[in-house]
C-alpha cells in the first residue's frame, strides 16, 4: 500500500512527540509508552491524560496523572495552575517534561496552550497557532476551547473570585449531579452574613491594606461575559438554555427576607437571564402539547397571544452555602433566619416565569425576598 506524502507525515507525527518549547514535548500514547522515544529526548517528567490508566514507568519518570476523559464538559481548567506548577518545575530543574493523552489532539495540547498562555502571555488563537505549527493535528474540543478562553479573560487566574469561573463551576456540578447522582466538590457563594463580618475583620486587621491586587494579570480589556460554556444537559437543545448573564452589578445591597429582613444572597450572586419565549418556550415543557394544539385548531381559536407574563416573578442564584440539602436533585428554600419559604432549586433546571430555562436552577420568589 502506498501512502501519500500527507498521509505519512500525519502518521509520523502521530508516532512521534513534537518539542513545543524548548524542553516541553507534546504527544499521544505512543511515544509515551515508548521508553526508546522518551529516553531518546531525555524525558524526565510526564503529564499523563487518560481515562484510566496507570503510568507505564513509575520509578522512572516523574508523573502527573490526571484521569479525565476527552469530554466537553470534562473540567480541565480547574487542573492548569497544578499543570502549570508542574511544569515550570520540570523545566526550571533543568527537566524535560512530555504532556501526551491519548491521541495528543485534544486534552494534552489544552494543557500545554494554558502553559503557554499564562508564561507568554498569550491569546487562544495565538497559543494554539503556536503548537500547531509544530503538532497541525491538533484540536481541543468545543468545551477545552471555552475553558482556554475563560482562563484567558480571567486574567490566568483560575479563582473562585471571578463569577465566570464560580458559574462555570456550577454548570459542571449540575452536569456532575445529573451524570453521577453526585457533586464531589460543591462550590458554593458565600452567605453575604458570613462574607461582611469576614470583610470586617479583615479590615480591623490591616487598614491600609491597598486593594491593588496580585501579580496576576489582565489580558482582557473588557469583562465581555462569554456565554459559549458547555451545554448543560445533553437532551436538551443549546438553544433552549439560557444565557448565565453578568451579575446584576448595581451596588452592594443584598436580597433580603422579606419576613424577617436577613440579608440573604449579594448581588453578584444573582443570575440574570433572557426573558423567554413566553409561551412557545411553555409549550416546550407542554406533556400535552398534540394535545393543545389540536383543540386550538379545531375551536378555531386565534394564535394563541402569550397571556403569560413575560416578566420574571422569581430571581435565580448561584447555590449559596445557607441552602439545606444541596446534595439532593431537588428541593425547598427556606430563609435560613425566619425558616419561612422563600423558593426552590433544582439541578435539572426550572422554568422561570418568563418562559426562559435556567440550569441549574436555585430559585427565589420575587414576593419573598427584598430585591
Ligand atoms: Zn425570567
Ligand atoms: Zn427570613
Amino acid at each position: 500500500m502506498e501512502l501519500t506524502s500527507a498521509a505519512m507525515d500525519s502518521a509520523k507525527i502521530l508516532h512521534e512527540m513534537q518539542e513545543i518549547l524548548p524542553g516541553l514535548f507534546l504527544s499521544g500514547v505512543i511515544p509515551a509508552d515508548s521508553e526508546e522515544m522518551l529516553k531518546e529526548k531525555g524525558i524526565t517528567h510526564i503529564v499523563q491524560m487518560t481515562d484510566v490508566r496507570l503510568p507505564r514507568y513509575p520509578g522512572k519518570y516523574l508523573y502527573k496523572v490526571l484521569c479525565v476523559p476527552d469530554w466537553e464538559k470534562t473540567n480541565l481548567i480547574k487542573h492548569f495552575p497544578e499543570t502549570n506548577r508542574f511544569i515550570a518545575d520540570a523545566l526550571g530543574k533543568g527537566g524535560k517534561v512530555l504532556v501526551h493523552c491519548v491521541a495528543g489532539a485534544s486534552r494534552s495540547p489544552t494543557i500545554v496552550c494554558a502553559y503557554l498562555m499564562k508564561e507568554q502571555k498569550l491569546k487562544v488563537e495565538e497559543a494554539l497557532e503556536f503548537v500547531r505549527i509544530k503538532r497541525p493535528l491538533v484540536g481541543p474540543n468545543q468545551g477545552f476551547m471555552s475553558q482556554l478562553q475563560m482562563y484567558y479573560d480571567i486574567g490566568y487566574d483560575v479563582n473562585t473570585s471571578h463569577t465566570q469561573y464560580r458559574r462555570f463551576l456550577i454548570e459542571s456540578m449540575a452536569v456532575e449531579r445529573q451524570t453521577f447522582g453526585y457533586i464531589n466538590d460543591m462550590v458554593l457563594a458565600q452567605d453575604p452574613m458570613t462574607a461582611t463580618a469576614a470583610a470586617a475583620a479583615a479590615t480591623s486587621i490591616v487598614p491600609n491594606a491597598s486593594s491593588s491586587s496580585s501579580a496576576s494579570p489582565s489580558p482582557a480589556e473588557s469583562t465581555t461575559t462569554t456565554t459559549n460554556t458547555p451545554a448543560l444537559n445533553p437532551a436538551r437543545p443549546p438553544v433552549a438554555r439560557p444565557a448565565m448573564g453578568r451579575p446584576a452589578s448595581a451596588g452592594p445591597r443584598p436580597l433580603k427576607c422579606k419576613k424577617c429582613r436577613r440579608a440573604l444572597v449579594s448581588r453578584d450572586a444573582v443570575i440574570t437571564h433572557f426573558p423567554g419565549q413566553g409561551q412557545a418556550s411553555f409549550q416546550y415543557r407542554k406533556r400535552d402539547g398534540t394535545l393543545h394544539v389540536s383543540e386550538a385548531v379545531q375551536s378555531n381559536i386565534s394564535p394563541i397571544q402569550p397571556a403569560v407574563s413575560t416578566t420574571c416573578q422569581s430571581y435565580f442564584i448561584e447555590p449559596i452555602e445557607w441552602i439545606q440539602g444541596l446534595h439532593e436533585l431537588e428541593g425547598k428554600i427556606s430563609c435560613p433566619k425566619c425558616d419561612s419559604k422563600l423558593g426552590t432549586f433544582s439541578w435539572v433546571g426550572e422554568q422561570c416565569s418568563c418562559g426562559s430555562w435556567v440550569t441549574p436552577a436555585f430559585m427565589l420568589h420575587k414576593g419573598k425576598v427584598d430585591g
